[in-house]
């Protein structure tokens, strides 16, 4: 491949990464699964390995982005938007269609169940499943409607300018300091509440990330990031990942052990 060429499928991607704005950062989604892994059952994750060839959620925790370009109708699958002023999720209100990040998990949860599903549509199901989980605890998933889950608000970050939904997909970590799997790691050895995490549902998810986007994500001084704000969003982030990937694990261990 000529320099030329490959200057501008450098640039390309960059550029498609900081434009990007609906999800975690394929770094989110990869931690999601690395800590899921940990905490599957092991006849569960045999049974994954087995039945759909997929030795660590992680290699498939970016799937369903990557397929979302290419079929637009897919897009909303994976944040819920709410009117500004409602507090918590409505599925009636807020996801009438029941094709929002919430209803998906919901209904792929119940192909994965189905005894009667084929080996690839339960595989599909599986992978949704993985980067859903994910996608349900970006507090900005359940974002404002009016802004896009802050995809229409932008700041300077590291001289770089990007939008609110980016900086919490993950642009607020320092990804380059770590590899993924010593980051997954360090969240991992830090779990006191899993307990209590696990005794939850995917509308408790929804409904935390939305009371985080209130509270934290959109409490911003306009155009300015303070070290407090971007300190205390990479806690956040930190937690939602980890919480993530333990309940993402206790839903599959509890749909796929019989
Ligand atoms: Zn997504």
């Amino acid at each position: 491949m000529n320099s030329r060429l490959q200057f501008w499928l450098v640039f390309i991607v960059l550029f498609t990464t900081v434009a990007e704005s609906s999800a975690w950062g394929p770094q989110g989604h990869r931690v999601v699964g690395l800590i899921a892994d940990r905490h599957l059952q092991p006849q569960v994750k045999q049974f994954i390995k087995q039945k759909f060839n997929i030795n660590s959620l992680a290699d498939v925790a970016t799937w369903a982005d990557k397929r979302r370009k290419k079929r637009r109708q897919e897009k909303p699958w994976h944040y819920t938007n709410i009117a500004e002023g409602q507090g918590t999720y409505s599925a009636d209100r807020d996801c009438p269609e029941k094709a929002c990040v919430t209803e998906k998990i919901l209904e792929f949860s119940q192909v994965l169940r189905d005894r009667s599903a084929t080996i690839p549509e339960q595989a599909k199901a599986l992978k949704f499943l993985v980067h859903f989980v994910g996608d349900v605890h970006q507090p900005l998933h359940l974002g404002n409607q009016k802004d896009r889950g802050g995809g229409s608000l932008h700041f300077t970050y590291r001289g770089r300018n990007v939008s609110l939904h980016y900086l919490w997909d993950g642009g607020l970590i320092d990804w380059r300091r770590t590899s993924l799997l010593k980051y997954a790691e360090r969240l991992n050895g830090d779990l006191s509440d899993i307990v209590i995490w696990n005794a939850s549902t995917v509308v408790d998810w929804a409904n935390e990330s939305r009371s985080l986007a209130l509270e934290v994500a959109y409490k911003v001084d306009e155009g300015v990031l303070s070290k407090a704000y971007i300190e205390k969003g990479q806690e956040i982030i930190d937690l939602r990942l980890a919480q993530a990937g333990v309940r993402l694990a206790n839903l599959l261990n509890s749909i796929l052990i019989f």
